[in-house]
């Protein structure tokens, strides 16, 4: 692309921190929004910049998608409680990057009803969505060493709670996001191969930047063990880089258990719609054939509910949240060892 052309692509979102300024910066990102009920409006999404010194640069981001409060609420803590003076490097924390969905606590924005994690690149004349996208793309993205993006199963799955590497086939870059997930702890880590470029960690690797996500909880609420994982995992991560060196990571109650989602093949999916009973609990080990629960019809109260079974074995890690379900819902998902 030619100097001309690049510069035409630039983004419209402006920051009011510096990145480059030693201490503790709380600002916005501001992008240009036209409305019918602001017009002349900005859409502001808070950022929180920590800097001293010479060092790595770790960006933090949750509310990827609005309705995943384990990430939002762990990030606003990180920047309350971060001092330049504990900091050698940089730590960038936006705690609610999709800005519309996490105020209007959805999954996607209301404005352009946009995922973010299926926006990369992006797009600076695109919608709110692509041009956030298009801004970690060009801007935070290319600041950082090491990035985390954090969600969870948000107001329709429920998931056990880990952090997740995806793996991107570079040998280097594949090594250092494993060393970040170790350095986190978690009790579970997945590691899968990358499968969609439109999401944040592959728009990541192709930066060279290791990169992690990984799913703290869900049904649109606030898991607690899972805002406790993220709280020490940061902290670990950042020791890791030599971004906090007085911190003391706790030790932790078992090494971690790394494991994989299965394909396709492990997925159980709504039929038709129906009320779903769930047979089987979240971390539960069922073998191939085990009911995975039972499709009930309210409009015929006295037929027998369908029953679905898992197709293989595994472990139970995510599950619809909502009872009811439409034709094609995800009602619950398997995870199995990894090896390597
Ligand atoms: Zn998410």
């Amino acid at each position: 692309m030619s100097d001309s052309a690049s510069a035409e692509r630039r983004s419209q979102i402006v920051a009011d921190v510096d990145f480059g300024r030693d201490g503790k910066q709380a600002g916005n990102l501001s992008m240009p929004w036209s409305s019918h009920e602001s017009a002349y409006g900005q859409i502001q999404i808070p950022i929180v910049v920590v800097k001293n010194g010479d060092g790595p640069t770790m960006l933090y981001t949750a509310g990827t998608h609005g309705d995943e409060y384990e990430g939002q609420v762990a990030l606003m803590r990180l920047a309350r409680e971060l001092e330049p003076a504990n900091v050698c490097g940089r730590v960038v924390i936006v705690p609610a990057l999709n800005y519309p969905a996490a105020e209007a606590g959805r999954r996607t924005s209301p404005i352009d009803q946009g995922n973010l994690n299926r926006a990369y690149p992006g797009d600076p004349d695109g919608g709110p969505t692509a041009q956030i996208a298009w801004y970690m793309s060009t801007v935070l993205l290319k600041l950082a060493t090491g990035y985390h993006d954090l969600h969870s199963g948000g107001s329709s799955l429920e998931y056990l709670e880990y952090a997740g590497l995806m793996l991107c086939g570079d040998k280097d870059l594949d090594r250092r996001g494993l060393d970040l997930l170790q350095a986190f702890a978690p009790p579970i880590g997945v590691v899968r191969k990358a499968r969609d470029g439109r999401a944040a960690q592959p728009a990541a690797h192709r930066l060279g930047v290791a990169a992690l996500g990984g799913e703290f909880g869900g049904r649109g609420g606030l898991s607690r063990h899972g805002l406790g994982i993220i709280e020490a995992g940061l902290r670990n991560q950042l020791k890791h880089l030599g971004i906090l060196p007085g911190w003391n990571p706790p030790k932790p109650a078992a090494p971690t258990r790394l494991m994989t989602w299965t394909g396709r093949e492990g997925f159980v999916y709504a039929p038709a719609p129906g009320v779903f009973e769930p047979l089987a609990d979240l971390g539960e080990e069922v073998e191939a054939g085990q009911p995975a629960g039972l499709l009930h019809f309210i409009d015929e109260p006295t037929r027998a509910p369908l029953e679905l079974r898992f197709a293989v074995p595994g472990m139970v890690i995510c599950r619809r949240a909502p009872a009811r379900c439409r034709r094609g819902d995800c009602l619950a998902h398997l995870a199995v060892p990894w090896n390597g």
